[in-house]
């Protein structure tokens, strides 16, 4: 099981510090929960750690190995909290498609990985749709699966039940769970822990800039951090 490890990591918004010295160890095949109050900086360490942020201070590392912003991009993938900012194809087959063609896949492997994603994410029935009439649910799957399709080893989701309803919110846990066991890692930033207990390896809360707690569910739960509910 490989790792992804973030050491001292600090970041700033110009003279603002926004993280700092943040350590964190990430194992493929794990979901991890990334709790707290808003603004404490959540959003800023998972678009560091998928590349999508220069380094400042401290260093990445996969399987034990210093690996620059580049290769971060192309070990993982973010998804942002609003799947329509990220979706902007005509047809759901294209959007999983793009990714693949911007990379140079050949045309017929290509076909085969779009049939096997849509296949996976249960999206067959919305391959010719325009993405802009999908349900939430269905475009967090979209989004999440013209990432996946890439084969990240580690895929990084901001709030993604944010704007979903229950049914929504279950078909992404599914898709969650899924990834999980073809071994990606996996790490949702969310007020709401709760709803991934039954997958979730470790907790993680920030407080402001830092974290401030990395355990199980249960003991985050006995915590009773405030600022999160349960
Ligand atoms: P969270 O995801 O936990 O809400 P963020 O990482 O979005 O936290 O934000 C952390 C802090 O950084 C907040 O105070 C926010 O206002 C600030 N911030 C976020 N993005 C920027 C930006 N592009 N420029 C300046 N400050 C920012």
């Amino acid at each position: 099981m490989k790792m992804l490890e973030a050491i001292d990591i600090s970041f700033s918004y110009g003279k603002r510090l926004v993280l700092k010295q943040i350590n964190l160890t990430l194992r493929e095949g794990e979901l991890v929960l990334l709790t707290g109050a808003n603004g404490c900086g959540k959003t800023t360490l998972l678009k560091l750690l998928s590349g999508l942020l220069p380094f400042q201070e401290g260093q990445i590392l996969y399987n034990k190995k210093k690996v620059s912003q580049k290769e971060l991009r192309d070990l993982t993938g973010y998804v942002f909290h609003n799947p329509f900012e990220q979706i902007f194809n005509f047809t759901v087959e294209h959007e999983i498609a793009f990714g693949l063609e911007n990379t140079g896949v050949e045309r017929q492997r290509m076909l085969k990985i779009v049939d096997e994603t849509l296949e996976f994410f249960k999206l067959n029935s919305v391959r010719f749709k325009d993405p802009g009439t999908l349900s939430c649910g269905q475009a967090q799957r979209v989004a999440i699966a013209s990432i996946v399709v890439l084969k990240p080893k580690f895929l990084f989701l901001d709030e993604p039940t944010a704007m979903l309803d229950d049914e929504g919110c279950k078909q992404v846990k599914d898709c969650l769970k899924a990834l999980l066991e073809e071994g990606i890692g996996i790490v949702v930033a969310t007020h709401e822990p709760a709803f991934f207990s039954q997958l979730v390896s470790t907790v993680v809360h920030m407080s402001f800039n830092s974290v401030d707690f990395v355990g199980s569910f249960d003991q985050f739960k006995s915590k009773g951090f405030e600022d999160v509910e349960i």
